[in-house]
């Protein structure tokens, strides 16, 4: 009996999964080809698709089937029981939500992000305040129809890192924060860490394009489930397990930007290409959360592509690309240019010591606001605050201050934790993979990044969602998600004498 009602389950949601695939291939043809008049006509059919997938997932049939086999759940096998209940999660968490709900955050939404875009334009926050107002209202009431236990923040948190709660991110981030300072007032106090002269020259395109193409190669993405393209924001999506697209962006006086973007969405795109093909169209071909994708693409760009025995390994071959630009580049001077330690106001242009920070002032202020205790009119001076706090650095406008991400337009509020999370898991996940494989570094710098693909592929990419984030972790690593790790990794690299330096 369960059998057939598995395979309708399998087929229901496998429509489903069609429908959500052929929006994601519209979505990354709006970002990569399509032209600007072509917006309007895009807008509709983005909404018509994103209308019908969301019947189809709450569907009376879906939620009878899920039902039945819920009862049945001691009667599956581990993968069925771990489909039914995965795919029952996300129908729960979609209908949990009226449909009016639905539509009215669909339509703030959209306003919010056109106020949001002429007010950074302006440098205004004024001009955002009042559609900030309303998605903080919003989302209060998401949080309630959703449910919650100690804070209206976990809700929210849930579609984002399930299974994490504001307590211990508050618990987690407390630790991080004032050792991460303290990092940076030591840095600081050694002198300004300028640009080198050599990297100040033209990097033509066609070059740091094949540049970033045999990186990629040398990673394992297999160029014949995917391809990557050129878009104004570098980003990752999928239309199955066959076909992992990526996208970069290419700065003319700066060839590490591209590689650095090509080698992180590089670690998103493995991870979904190393999701079992037998998960295809099922809700298990998916990531856990968004924090272990994270700890994908910053391992892969941090820990590895911001390393010495890497640029031992991609020097030559930068010299290769640019026989002119990189005569006389040697590794040591790569990777000094590739990890100079300056605060700045923009998080996404972030070093690796200063980046947690701007994501947990962005915690804090969204916690504030969402419990009631921060007035969206405040944020600025807030802020403001903060980012000295933190930085040590005045806040010259809001367009470098509180309006430069586009997360609260669209009112994502508990997405920004994902970042550090990912920074922490990936540094706890890595001090495992040096232990377990011994000449790692010696790969590394022969370009043999096969065995840490394996490594991944067997710890991390193949359980798809069939476990949490966080037991991904704990299985890996023996110990639950913490900043360890991570803070033993920026002691060691950035912390007392640094190499060459
Ligand atoms: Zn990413």
């Amino acid at each position: 009996m369960p059998e057939a009602k598995l395979r309708d389950l399998r087929a229901r949601f496998g429509e489903y999964a069609d429908v959500k695939a052929a929006i994601a291939l519209l979505s990354w043809d709006q970002e990569v080809y399509m032209p600007p008049k072509g917006a309007a006509a895009r807008g509709q059919q983005l909404a018509t698709l994103s209308g019908l997938a969301h019947r189809l997932l709450t569907s009376g049939e879906m939620g009878a089937l899920l039902k039945d086999l819920g009862e049945a759940g001691d009667g599956l096998g581990p993968d069925d029981r771990a489909l039914v209940f995965e795919t029952l999660h996300d129908y729960t968490r979609a209908t949990q939500l009226p449909e009016a709900f639905v539509r009215r955050f669909a339509e703030e939404q959209s306003k919010a992000y056109e106020a949001w875009v002429r007010a950074r334009r302006a440098s205004d926050f004024a001009m955002f305040r009042p559609h900030l107002e309303t998605m903080v209202d919003l989302l209060r009431r998401k949080a309630d129809y959703h449910g919650y236990e100690q804070t209206p923040y976990d809700a929210l948190l849930a579609d984002y890192e399930r299974g994490m709660t504001t307590a211990r991110l508050r618990e987690i981030f407390g630790e991080l924060a004032p050792k991460q300072r303290d990092l940076v007032a030591r840095i600081a106090a050694s002198g300004p860490q300028r640009e080198p002269a050599w990297l100040d020259q033209e990097w033509p395109e066609p070059a740091q394009e094949a540049l970033t193409v045999d990186v990629l190669r040398a990673m394992g993405y297999d160029f014949e489930a995917g391809r990557q393209d050129k878009s104004a924001h570098p980003f990752t999506t999928n239309f199955g397990i066959r076909d992992v697209r990526i996208t970069t962006r290419f700065n003319p006086r700066d060839p590490f930007s591209a590689l650095m973007g090509s080698m992180h969405e590089g670690g998103h795109a493995l991870y979904e290409q190393g999701f079992p093909p037998e998960d295809e169209r099922s809700v298990l071909a998916e990531a856990p959360s968004l924090g272990i994708h994270e700890s994908q693409s910053r391992l892969w760009e941090n820990l590895i592509g911001r390393s010495l025995p890497f640029w031992r390994w991609c020097t030559p071959l930068l010299q290769r690309h640019f026989p002119d630009q990189a005569r006389a580049l040697n590794p040591e001077a790569a990777y000094r240019a590739l990890n100079r330690v300056a605060p700045s106001l923009i998080r996404v242009e972030a070093d690796e010591c200063t980046y947690n920070l701007h994501v947990i002032l962005r915690f804090e202020i969204e916690v504030a606001l969402i419990e009631g205790e921060l007035a969206v009119a405040d944020l600025p001076d807030v802020w403001n605050g903060k980012i000295k706090d933190y930085l040590g650095l005045d806040v010259p406008d809001d367009a470098r201050g509180c309006l430069q991400d586009i997360h609260w337009s669209h009112g994502a509020m508990g997405y920004f934790p994902t970042y550090a999370l990912g920074n922490l898991y990936a540094a706890q996940l890595f001090e495992e993979i040096v232990e377990d494989i011994p000449a790692l570094w010696t790969q590394v710098e022969h370009g043999d990044f096969a065995p840490l693909l394996a490594w991944l592929r067997e710890h991390v990419h193949r359980h798809g969602r069939r476990k949490k984030a966080v037991e991904i972790v704990r299985d890996a690593t023996g110990r639950e998600p913490d900043a360890q790790a991570f803070l033993r990794y920026l002691e060691c690299k950035f912390g007392g004498n640094r190499e060459g330096s």
